[in-house]
């Protein structure tokens, strides 16, 4: 499988036939890690979207343990 590597070192983004996470740098012989094809590989979209989806679930459980407080007739 052809993979877009970039190097840890120099920096280059080359393609690599491999699956691997890592490879060897041709230029520099250090690790380059592979990176995601299309370009948005940033972590902030990752932090920003663990977070989302637990404020999302933490409001649907408060929501329903309101709901449930409601039916046991004890106010909150
Ligand atoms: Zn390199």
């Amino acid at each position: 499988m052809l993979n877009d590597y970039k190097c840890n070192s120099c920096g280059l983004v080359r393609e690599y036939w491999s699956k691997e996470e890592t490879v060897k740098c041709r230029d520099c012989a250090n690790t380059a890690s592979k990176i995601m094809s299309g370009g948005n590989f940033s972590l902030p979209g990752i932090d920003t979207g663990f977070p989302t989806a637990a404020d999302k679930w933490a409001r649907r459980h408060r929501k329903a343990n309101h709901h449930n407080l409601k039916e046991l007739g004890i106010p909150c």
